[in-house]
Order: structure tokens, then sequence, then C-alpha cells
């Protein structure tokens, strides 16, 4: 039977129709199961050892058309719809993003799984299956408003396994179920995405937005991702969270190994845990709990068994996101953890005398990554700079305690999900002018630069990327209500919103551009400026930010002399289908976070992937970009990040004095506050931005304004040089290889799995 025949065999048994009768949502699920079924049929990879990376967080996005690809049978999908009236493009439309992850790490994690499955290794991801995910984001009178954001259908990508665990509290015990996706390598075969779910969740206790009783633990613990810890029962929710996922996690590793006859004594012979942050280091004492408790394993052999077998990523040195739990928390949910805790912190203590090496500090809270890096084997940073910062200052003392633990992996992308299913226009013309070995080695992207004076491949690169904007621009219209001009230069901010990655300098800058087209001096070219982003729903003056961004939207858009000039849209909901969207429609990237704030990002990827040029500070993964392309090919402004930790160091940062010595930074800044902003937007919102930006600042946006406004300026001046921009458009694209997650996940079997 061929593929239509089978599609049409399966419209028919689910709802009594040939395919050109459907209704796009009946064909989303009937592809769907199509989809699943060939999933199903694929070889599970297997091999002697296996890889199960933990993650709080895996933000999937969309399933179909990655799924269909990595299938190879997209095209001829397509075909088969096309043929009976119908679109691909509008079933997608019907497939609800599943909302399990918040930004780059959660992202990260489901590159990860794309590239471990296409390089053929034995891997698996564990977590948790949130029902009502982070939130949902609505726009409200200029507000942020949350909403819960429902995904699981009927039919959908999970499949039940019938596996359940029984996961123990101090005050009760729980029953944990099984949740499985297929992951499907690139022409290759399936590993598993592993979601565990609590039994007795209760969708109904959830009433208004995102409001629930914290207390109900029973009902609620697999609702909601990152719940509101602002106060005690959130704080002891996400504690019940993490335990709940690396309990059920460690006995499905347990069973597995055991299933497959192996010595649980070697179990490092045999399983690598990658531990993605701290959110899921309490697997270690749980494992060493297990294995002491019920495998009659002596504690010297427990620790020794687990430290060779659990490796640890580092994704942040922002104080606030390194985890401290107080012990008297750990106590209250899981007391059956805590002579474990207590006895690492003492083996710890007998060795080494350092107070910063401590696992259970002076006001007895306990440091989850000190954990992980004294009982784990790796420990890596996700960028060049980001781990030598880590080693120079940040975790200097282990450093010094380890040096042969820690490494660097810099981050990386699928490139099947943001090339070959994003931007297919791109990807076939790629295909046509350097063949198509780049889908599987992405380093071949580079044969791109022979065609560097060759205008027609110039050109085309260029009306493909007008096409993006073209399409970007009706979806907008459509979603979001705003008409945007294509032919304008798509300026492009989405990533979570926090003060470290600087959405409020974009937002001054947009004030500066809108005062100076008030006063006569008008660009030749306009610009769209474009932001996404979601903000901590406990998060004030992230929300702040994103009132004064709406409120400069209306303002500008409506006004009848700047319009034509420059227009400013925050989209609602940014998620990894708007970025799917957003990013192949990019002129410039912004990537303009504190200098040794960003750990790598993979936005700065992504973008560049798609023909964007960078406007970024010497941050994160941007450094490599910068070596990579050369000056010529990027914007990089602000200060490094060996002097923005001086400053830090000497607390003599300072915002005021940089807002009294600039009449241009005072008139931006004094905007947020002026008589037109008032006018539109909540003076309660907008009197704190002010306030925070003059008297606190904490991530300098001050520092670096002056510099962002300049540089800005000339990117925007430089891409009226059409033969310019085009050619750096292809140096972007042709060096974006390296940040293959391919090329990533080798680098971690070579270096920490060994599989
Ligand atoms: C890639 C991605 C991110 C991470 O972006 P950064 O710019 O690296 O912070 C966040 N959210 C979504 C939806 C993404 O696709």
């Amino acid at each position: 039977m061929n593929l239509e025949q089978q599609l049409n065999e399966l419209t028919g048994k689910l709802y009594g129709k040939n395919i050109a009768a459907c209704t796009n949502a009946q064909l989303y699920n009937s592809v769907l199961q199509l989809a699943k079924n060939r999933m199903g049929d694929k070889p599970a990879i297997s091999g002697k050892k296996k890889v199960y990376y933990i993650s709080m967080e895996f933000l999937i996005g969309k399933l179909l058309s990655n799924n269909l690809i990595n299938l190879g049978i997209y095209e001829e999908i397509n075909s088969i719809l096309k043929k009976n009236g119908k679109c691909l493009s509008d079933i997608e439309e019907e497939e609800p993003e599943p909302s399990l992850g918040n930004g780059g790490l959660g992202r990260l994690a489901a590159c990860f799984l794309d590239s471990i499955a296409t390089l053929g290794l034995a891997g698996d991801g564990i977590g948790l299956n949130y029902h009502f995910g982070l939130f949902k984001q609505v726009f409200e009178d200029h507000l942020q408003k949350t909403e819960k954001n429902e995904w699981i259908e009927e039919r959908s990508w999970l499949g039940r396994t019938g596996i359940t665990f029984e996961v123990a509290f101090g005050n009760r015990k729980v029953t944990s179920v099984l949740y499985d996706i297929d992951v499907i390598g690139y022409e290759n075969g399936r590993n598993k995405l592993h979601l565990f779910d609590i039994a007795t969740v209760d969708e109904s206790i959830v009433k208004e937005g995102i409001d629930f009783d914290k207390e109900q633990v029973e009902k609620n613990l697999t609702l909601f991702l990152y719940p509101d810890d602002s106060d005690q029962a959130g704080n002891l929710l996400r504690i019940y969270q993490e335990y709940f996922m690396v309990s059920s996690g460690a006995q499905l590793i347990i069973k597995e190994l055991k299933e497959k006859g192996c010595d649980l004594h070697k179990m490092h012979e045999h399983a690598a845990i990658q531990i993605n942050d701290t959110h899921p280091t309490m697997i270690i004492p749980e494992l060493i709990r297990i294995l002491t408790q019920k495998e009659g394993f002596s504690m010297e052999e427990a620790v020794r068994v687990v430290s060779r077998t659990c490796a640890y990523t580092n994704h942040t040195i922002l104080a606030e996101a390194l985890e401290k739990w107080p012990l008297k928390y750990i106590e209250k949910v899981v007391p059956q953890l805590v002579p474990v805790i207590r006895e690492l912190d003492g083996l710890v203590a007998k060795k080494y005398k350092d107070e910063k090496v401590q696992i259970i500090d002076k006001d007895n809270k306990v440091h989850m990554a000190h954990i992980d890096i004294h009982y784990g084997y790796s420990v890596n940073g996700v960028a060049a700079i980001h781990t030598e910062i880590l080693e120079k200052s940040e975790l200097n003392a282990f450093y010094k305690l380890y040096p042969e633990k820690f490494n660097n992996k810099t981050n990386g992308i699928t490139f099947r999900r943001w090339l070959l299913s994003c931007n297919r226009e791109l990807s076939a013309f790629l295909e046509e002018t350097i063949g198509e070995g780049f889908k599987k080695n992405a380093g071949e992207l580079e044969r791109l630069l022979d065609k560097i004076d060759d205008k027609s491949v110039l050109d085309r690169l260029s009306e493909i990327k007008r096409e993006k904007k073209r399409q970007l621009a009706a979806y907008i219209q459509e979603k979001e209500g705003v008409s945007l001009d294509a032919e304008s230069i798509f300026d492009i901010q989405v990533k979570r919103l926090h003060e470290y990655k600087r959405q409020q300098m974009n937002a001054l800058y947009i004030i500066h551009k809108y005062l100076e087209i008030k006063g006569g001096s008008r660009p030749s070219t306009p610009v769209t400026f474009l932001f996404g982003a979601k903000a901590a729903p406990a998060y004030v003056i992230a929300q702040d930010i994103i009132h004064l961004i709406l409120v400069l939207a209306e303002i500008i858009n409506k006004d009848p002399q700047v319009s034509p000039y420059m227009k400013v849209v925050m989209v609602e909901n940014y998620n990894v289908s708007y970025a799917e969207k957003l990013i192949p429609a990019c002129d410039i990237s912004e990537q303009i976070s504190l200098a040794s704030k960003e750990a790598s990002g993979t936005g700065n990827m992504k973008f560049m992937l798609n023909g964007a040029v960078t406007l970024g500070t010497s941050d994160g993964a941007n450094v490599e970009i910068h070596e990579l392309v050369g000056d010529e090919n990027i914007y990089i402004f602000g200060e490094k990040s060996d002097a923005v930790i001086r400053h830090y160091a000497k607390a003599d940062y300072v915002s005021m004095d940089h807002y009294k010595k600039s009449p241009i930074i005072r008139r931006a800044v004094d905007f947020i506050v002026g008589k037109e902003t008032l006018a539109v937007g909540h003076k309660e919102n907008l009197e704190r931005l002010h306030k925070e930006l003059l008297n606190k600042d904490w991530f300098m946006t001050l520092l670096d304004l002056e510099d962002y406004i300049r540089v800005k300026d000339r990117a925007l001046k430089d891409y009226e040089d059409r033969p310019k921009w085009k050619r750096m458009m292809l140096v972007n694209i042709a060096k974006a290889g390296f940040f293959s997650s391919d090329r990533t996940i080798q680098e971690y079997n070579r270096d920490i799995w060994k599989l």
C-alpha cells in the first residue's frame, strides 16, 4: 500500500472520509497517527551503554513536521495533501505546542535528543509531563496576563507505557505514571523521551488564570512548570516536583539496567546520567539511597559507582539561579534523603576545609551544584567563555580541587528543525547550490564560501529572506493585527524576558530612534523592531519592561509622522512555533546581554544559520560566532566580561553617573515617565522601571547604551549597502556549521559519555 492509500485508510477508519473530505484538524490527527505508526516500526537504538538526559524542561515544540522530515516522508506527505487540495502548513497549525520548557535550557535538551538519535546513540530523556506547561501569555491593557497552556489532547504524541512507580514523600506515598514520546533520528532509529506524571493529578483545581492550591501536592504536582516560588509553599512544591522526577527516573534506570542483566556494581559501564542544570541533582543522593538500602551496597561503594555515572552541566552564573534549598525544606518533603545528604556533606567536610566548597553551609542551606561537582565525574559549561568564567572565578575553588572534571561543550541547535523545517526555501536552495551533504555534515555549509562573489547566489539568498519576511508579516497581520512593511529592516529580539538579556536597552534605543525621527532625522530604510518574551509571573521588573515595550508599540505605530519609518511589535506568547516563523525573517539578531551573564545562548545560532547578522556583546557563544565570521560580519559593542566582572567585584558601577553625564541617555530614560507614555501606560509600572534604571540597574544597561546606539546605527546604515549585506548573510550561514548540536553531542559522547 502506498503512503496515500495508507493515509486514506486512516482517515476512513477515524472519520469515515477520504483525505479531500477531511477538515484540517481531522487530517492532523490522521497524519499524526500515520507518523506514530511509522515511528513505532523504526528499530530502537541500542548499545551496551546508554545516556539518560535528565531535565526539568524539554521545550520540544510541535513535532509533526520534524518527525515527517526525520522519517524521510515530508515531501511525499506534502504532495499527497496538495493533490487533495490541502496544505501541510495549515494542518500543522492544528497541532498544539507542548509547553514543557521555559527557554534555552529546555530547548537545548530537545535539540540534544534529536541529535543523539540522529547519530544513532542510545539515549533517552527523563522529565515531567506538565499538563499546563509553563503558562500561556496574553496581553491585556499593555500588561502580561497568564493563563494555563493546555496541550494534551485525546490524540497526541504521548503514549501510555503502563509502567508505574511508587514515590515516597515524608508524609505520603504517590504513584508515578510513565508516558513516552518517541524520538526519531534523522534517517535513523528510535529513542524515547520519558515523561512522568502523577496518577492523581487533578486539572480542575486550577481556578483563575494559573492559580491553584500549592499544598494539594497529590493533585498539583505535574500541573505547571516553575510554579510561583515566591513563598514557602511554592518552594516546597519545587522540591516535590524535583524529587518526584528523580525518584521516578532512578527507578526507571535501575529497572532498565536489571532487565539488561547488568551488574549494578558496574552501573557506569552501562549508563551515563547527564544532569541538566541543578534541578535534577537529587538523583545523586537518591541513587545512593536505593543502592545502599535496597541493593546491599556499602555507602562507600554506592558513592563510588554513582559518582562514576553522573555528570553535570552548568547553565548559569546568575546567583539567583544556583539552587540552594534550606535543609529543613528537604527534610519536610523527603526526609529519607537527609541522612544521605548529611553523609555526603560530612565526606566533603572531612577532606576539604574551604567554606566555599561545602555542601551544607552555615545557614543550613544545601548547595545543589556542590553535590553535582563533588559527586559527579564531569562538570561542563556551555560556551568557551562561560566555562572559562566557571574555572577562573565562579567555581574556581572547585576547579582547583578537580581540574580534570571541568570541560566545555559549546551548545548547538538541531539543523533539522532550525533550517530544514523552519526554512524550506533556504534549505532547498542550499541543496541546489552546495549539494545535500550539509544535512548530515553541517561543516559542508562552508562550501557556500566559494560563492561569495556569485551575484546570482547572493541575490537568491536575499530574495529568500524577503519571502520569509513577507510570510512573517502576513502571519503577524493575522495574529497581532499589525501590518508590517516586508521591505523594512527586521530587527528581532526574542528570548525569555530578563534584565540581564537587556530588552530594556533595546527599548531605550527605540525611544532614542523615535525622538530622532520626531526631530526630523528620518532613516532612508524603515525599520521594524520585533520582540517576543515571557516574563516569570513573580518577576515584577520583567513585566514592567514588557509594559514599556507594549506602550512604545502603541505610541509609535499610531504616530503618522513616525510609523512610516519605524514600527514596534511584541508578539504574544513567544514559543518554539513562533520562533520558527520569526528567525528565518530576521535581518539583525539582537544578542545584547551584559557580558559574562549569558552562558551561551542558542537563539544567536538559529539566527545566524538563517542568514541574520548578529548585533551583540562579547558574551556566551557570541564570542565564538565572532571568531568564526570575523570582525566584518558581526556587530560587537559594549564592555567585555572581565571589565564587567571587575565592576561587580569593586561594586563601582553607578547608573546615575551615566545618566547625569549623557544627555542622550537622560532623554531616553526620562521618556519612560514622560507625558506620552503616561497617557497610554500605567504610572506605577513605568515609574518603578524608571527608578530601577536610575538607582540600581543591576545589569548595567546604561553602561553600554551609548555604544549600543552607535553600533546599531552603523548596522542599520550598512544594510543599505546591499551587496555588502548579502555577503555578510552568506558568511554567517556558511560558518554556522559549528553550531550543529550533532557536533555538540559528538563532543559529549567523546569526552563524557563514551557510549
Ligand atoms: C532557542 C529558543 C530560546 C533560547 O533563546 P536565547 O536567545 O538563547 O535565550 C528560547 N525560547 C525559544 C522558544 C527558543 O526556540
